[in-house]
């Protein structure tokens, strides 16, 4: 079974043979920012697995850290997902088409969290990563 994902201009699409893992919902600024958002929902996708099916050349990077580029439709500015020494490695889950088949498991990095969002679901919390867990 494949998991599918595109852009609200539907110029980018991508295909993932197999499942995601490791999905949450990330608080820190520079998802903030780049999202424009609470926050960003992002999974886990094994490289290998990742192919663009359309729209490849329109696919934008930035590198927010380094080695860690944000991938992101230089069309209508969605955001795809990350990219870690030049490999998809995690994708925004509100760019899967139907069900991601994963369910976001944490908050990260509350510790910058805006200050006009309050967490109202159970799920746990850490400051920033996850002991053992790392997203790229
Ligand atoms: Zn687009
Ligand atoms: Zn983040």
């Amino acid at each position: 079974m494949a998991i599918s994902g595109s852009c609200l201009c539907a110029a980018v699409s991508y295909e993932i043979e197999g499942t995601l893992s490791d999905a949450g919902h990330c608080h820190c600024t520079m998802c903030r920012k780049g999202h424009g958002a609470a926050f960003a929902s992002y999974a886990s996708v094994d490289p290998d697995r990742f192919r663009w099916v359309s729209g490849s050349d329109a696919v934008a990077r930035f590198e927010s850290s380094a080695g860690e580029d944000r991938l992101f439709c230089r069309i209508c500015g969605s955001t795809l997902g990350g990219m870690s020494r030049g490999r998809v490695t995690s994708i925004t889950l509100g760019s899967v088409d139907d069900d991601p088949g994963v369910r976001p498991l944490s908050h990260i990095f509350v510790g910058s969290k805006a200050s006009w969002h309050e967490i109202t679901d159970d799920l746990p919390q850490f400051e920033e990563w996850p002991p053992g867990e790392n997203w790229s």
